[in-house]
């Protein structure tokens, strides 16, 4: 006789369970639904549709990699100022390049451009470990402090010259360059696996650059497609 009575209790404690769950979450994340818009009208809608992908953006609090004053426009839809002259890059442009490399769990991702780590918070939800390079000590501090602080493990950051790359740390299954090079930098195609992507914004600093897909060739020169029209800051020389 209990047993009828158990489904009907255990239901309701399931349901006022749930409720909770979903008043403390949005509690907790209060721009959960800014980030589902974002996924939906800017990325979604222009024609990304890796699941995967769109989960990381949709699970990263793209919010904490802003500064406080720009918390109200960390979801529009284009790059926002981080400091030191550089960019937060705009969502779609992060979903896109990360879409390029084809990420698989058990790969190993070489970054150029910490900046804000944002991009390698989005690599990290997919891949097994990131290295991320920056040049300017106080970005790239500030961004290793912020992502401990979000609970990221398999992120390791370091301040240089990441022209050069990560030889250390080399080889890597992919490589993904945040700043506009004037050329493919050799070190960088050196450190890449074959068949393995490198996704870099080429072309002069000051203007409207291509985003161009390069995928290593275990034989003979690498495969190099160019994807879009794209602006970002120029990658800098230490010398
Ligand atoms: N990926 C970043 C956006 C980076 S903006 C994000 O998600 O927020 C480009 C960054 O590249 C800037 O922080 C800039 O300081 C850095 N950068 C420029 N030249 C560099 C170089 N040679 N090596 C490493 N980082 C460089």
């Amino acid at each position: 006789m209990a047993k009828a009575y158990l489904p009907k209790a255990a239901l309701i404690l399931f349901s006022v369970g749930v409720g909770f769950l979903l008043v403390a979450g949005s509690d907790d994340d209060p721009f959960l639904g800014d980030r589902r818009e974002m996924v939906r009208r800017q990325i979604e809608a222009r024609g990304i549709k890796d699941q995967k992908v769109l989960g990381a953006l949709l699970h990263v609090p793209r919010h904490r990699f802003v500064a406080t004053e720009l918390l109200q426009l960390a979801y529009q839809d284009s790059p926002l100022p981080i400091g030191y002259g550089q960019t937060i890059s705009q969502p779609y442009i992060v979903a896109l390049m990360t879409g390029l490399l084809e990420v698989k769990p058990e790969h190993r991702i070489l970054e150029v451009g910490t900046g804000s780590g944002y991009q390698a918070a989005i690599l990290a939800e997919l891949v097994k470990e990131v290295y991320s390079i920056e040049i300017i000590p106080a970005l790239g501090e500030s961004a290793q402090k912020r992502l401990s602080e979000l609970g990221y493990q398999n992120i390791t950051t370091r301040i240089g010259d990441g022209y050069f790359g990560w030889p250390e740390k080399a080889p890597f299954d992919g490589i993904i360059v945040t700043a506009a090079a004037t050329d493919i930098p050799p070190p960088l195609l050196e450190q890449l696996k074959p068949t393995g992507h490198m996704v870099i914004p080429v072309g002069n600093p000051d203007q409207t650059q291509l985003l161009k897909l390069v995928t290593k060739n275990p034989d003979g020169p690498p495969t190099v497609r160019t994807v879009e029209n794209v602006r970002f800051v120029p990658l800098r020389r230490s010398s």
